[in-house]
């Protein structure tokens, strides 16, 4: 095979060189980094789960007209995607008070909001990705306001969707964070939604036991983190139903640690 050129490493993900121009491969790490990566761990087969859930959230998304990176998977750990360049901010979407909100204002966690919040952060990990308003990013030429415009819109749309995605598998979208890109098409360039989406950058909380199925089980050392992603692709239909040993308990979980 030959040696494909790699693009950028992240904490979670290799980018190489696609096989036409424009187009770009993904290669999803069993890494893990939390706290801006002053913690970190491998969760072993979690890249193979992301590649998989992000494939399918993102496959859906572009059903009902929202515009992807996304192209195909290509294997367990790849996906090939649109080279976009990245709006340097992550827009996180929340729906329910938890992490950094709860923190930041001292309010409890699991508190539903009364209207759906958006916050930008600064991509910046030398900075820790301080959070930062439309202000200083229109002003520092990060996003214009009409791809602003464009990223609140869409994320808005994209709640909505996975909100409703995951009500009906018993799961609460409590929270997640999004990245966007510019897809150049001439002189001209629109924004996409870029990156992933995965129980790596959302809070995903069952809804009748309120367990945590999502990154938090590493950041907070409460385990299961491999069984709470595969329970999460399994509940949307991504994992065989037969394979019951693979899939998440965390009851026994819980059990067998003696808690
Ligand atoms: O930590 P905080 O409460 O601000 O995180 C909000 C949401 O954004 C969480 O779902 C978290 O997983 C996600 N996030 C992320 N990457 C970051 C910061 C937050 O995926 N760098």
């Amino acid at each position: 095979m030959s040696r494909r050129r790699q693009i950028y490493e992240g904490k979670a993900k290799i980018l190489y060189e696609g096989p036409e121009p424009g187009t770009i491969i993904q290669y999803f790490k069993d890494d893990a980094t939390a706290f801006n990566a002053q913690k970190k761990g491998t969760i072993s087969g979690k890249g193979v789960l992301n590649n998989r859930i992000s494939e399918h959230l993102f496959t859906l998304l572009g059903t009902i007209g929202v515009p992807t990176h996304f192209i195909r998977r290509l294997n367990m750990r790849e996906q090939l995607v649109r080279q976009v360049e990245i709006v340097p901010v992550e827009v996180v979407v929340r729906n329910v008070v938890a992490g950094s909100l709860a923190k930041r204002l001292g309010m409890e966690e699991g508190t539903p909001l009364p209207r759906t919040i958006i916050e930008y952060y600064y991509k910046d990990d030398a900075l820790g990705d301080p959070m930062v308003t439309e202000e200083h990013i229109s002003a520092f030429g990060w996003a214009t306001q009409e791809e602003m415009h464009d990223i609140a819109d869409l994320a808005i749309r994209i709640n909505d969707f996975m909100a409703g995605l995951f009500a009906g598998v018993g799961v609460r979208l409590v929270d997640f964070k999004l990245e966007f890109g510019r897809l150049f098409e001439g002189d001209y360039s629109r924004i996409i939604l870029a990156d992933e989406i995965s129980p790596d950058g959302c809070r995903l909380w069952d809804m009748k036991t309120s367990e945590k199925m999502d990154k938090d089980r590493f950041r907070l050392d409460l385990g299961g983190e491999v069984e709470a992603y595969q329970e999460i692709a399994r509940r949307l239909g991504l994992l065989p139903e037969g394979v019951v040993g693979a899939v998440l308990d965390l009851d026994e979980h819980r059990k067998s640690r003696g808690k």
